[in-house]
């Protein structure tokens, strides 16, 4: 397979989803590329007085929809090229599920987990001033993303505030409670794949009950995407995190795990539970299962695992897991897969609630919340499978097809 990029990545699906609409290349050549991309250094005082230097991107990508939305991710991989296709996946999630935003993203390329509480918080308010130029509750939106929380856009809001002088709630989302952030908020993203799994098996007459799903990655989206699909009857039996592999076959305890992890440094090393044994990555790839479920970084599933996949169903979790090469190759297998850019747009679409409860000053409860969430999930999902019916393309497809229209026609209607 090429040499992976996931910008290009992108691109060559976007190609092939403006081809399946007929459109030509004048109709969306602008959608190809960001609109703007900053690189700001961040400078950082480290606890041993010693200063330090980090590489910093915010990308906005597309905006004729709405302001741009996307994560901030703490990462020592991110690079210009990554946080390019993360911006332009967001513009598409917030299409697919028709929130009024469009696209960015961005990255610090740090491993926060060598860097005191501290050192994080001075890091993110450097960049966060470094950025404040081009973001705002009514221009750029950021949020949590791989590394980052609630407290990282806690620090976010006040070092933006400083510097406009006054409080800003709305300028990000994923904020704790206390500090206008919404019910529900920190579940959505888990609960957003939760559901889509569940209106993938039942438009094919079945049910979670009862599948076997292999999760990568347990941080915010892999842990309550597992334990959420385990409530409905899903038996979680490996997950592979920065602390090694898990399998259990009758199923790991996922709550357990998930307060062992909480308590040991955001990582599963050293857990323990009855049948649990460890197995190695390649096995991991290997199991015979009926969801893999990938909820770590982008490129997991490429040539080198994608002949060994078994399982029948691939929820995408994280953004971009699967090389473009090695979804031909799934699609050939028979394997569905539900994309990114709608199985994990719960996150946004609960980020689109916040944001609306924090700019008018009233808020919703958790059900309330909830419920508005998993209205709009299931309105997409009914776009997304009668398309790929239709049209007898993969959801994939589908999602990029309703995505593409919506953006060049907001873009049409501007005329940009
Ligand atoms: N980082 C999340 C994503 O990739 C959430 C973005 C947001 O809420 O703005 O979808």
């Amino acid at each position: 397979m090429a040499e992976y990029n996931p910008f290009e990545n992108m691109l060559s699906v976007l190609d092939k989803a403006a081809e399946n609409l007929g459109l030509t290349r004048n109709d969306y050549e602008v959608l190809r590329h960001p609109e703007r991309e900053l690189l700001v250094s961040v400078p950082v005082v480290m606890d041993d007085g010693h200063v330090e230097v980090f590489q910093g991107y915010r990308v906005q990508h597309n905006s004729a929809r709405g302001p741009y939305k996307g994560g901030i991710r703490f990462h020592p991989a991110a690079d210009l090229n990554e946080v390019k296709a993360l911006a332009a996946w967001m513009t598409w999630k917030c299409a697919v599920v028709n929130v009024p935003y469009g696209g960015a993203k961005g990255g610090i390329a740090v491993d926060p987990t060598k860097l005191s509480k501290g050192e994080q918080m001075r890091m993110t308010k450097a960049y966060t001033e470094r950025i404040a130029p081009i973001v705002g509750e009514h221009r750029d939106i950021p949020a949590p993303d791989v590394n980052t929380d609630g407290q990282v856009m806690a620090w976010f809001v006040d070092a933006y505030s400083k510097v406009m002088g006054h409080d800003v709630l709305g300028v990000v989302t994923g904020k704790p409670i206390e500090l206008g952030g919404s019910l529900g908020r920190n579940e959505a993203t888990g609960r957003g794949l939760m559901l889509a799994l569940k209106h993938y098996y039942e438009a094919n007459n079945d049910s979670i009950k009862g599948k076997k799903v292999a999760t990568q990655g347990f941080g915010n989206v892999g842990s309550i995407g597992s334990k959420l699909i385990q409530d409905e009857g899903g038996i979680i039996v490996a997950v592979n995190d920065i602390g090694g592999t898990f399998y259990n076959a009758k199923g790991i305890d996922v709550k357990k795990a998930m307060a062992y992890s909480s308590t040991h440094g955001k990582s599963l090393k050293g857990y323990q539970e009855d049948g649990l044994q460890e197995i190695t990555l390649a096995d991991f790839w290997k199991l015979d299962v009926d969801v893999f479920f990938p909820a770590a970084l982008d490129n997991q599933i490429n040539a080198s695992n994608v002949n060994d996949i078994k399982a029948k169903v691939i929820l995408e979790g994280a953004n971009g897991p699967t090389h473009v090469e090695a979804d031909a190759v799934l699609e050939k297998k028979g394997v569905h897969v539900i994309p990114d850019i709608f199985a994990n747009a719960g996150g946004v679409a609960c980020s689109y609630l916040e944001w609306v409860q924090n700019l008018q000053g009233f808020y919703w409860t958790e059900a309330e919340v909830n419920e508005k969430l998993a209205r709009n999930l299931k309105l997409a999902f009914n776009d997304l499978w009668a398309l790929s019916q239709e049209k007898k393309v993969t959801l994939r497809m589908a999602a990029y097809m309703i995505a593409l229209k919506r953006v060049v026609r907001a873009v049409q209607l501007r005329g940009m």
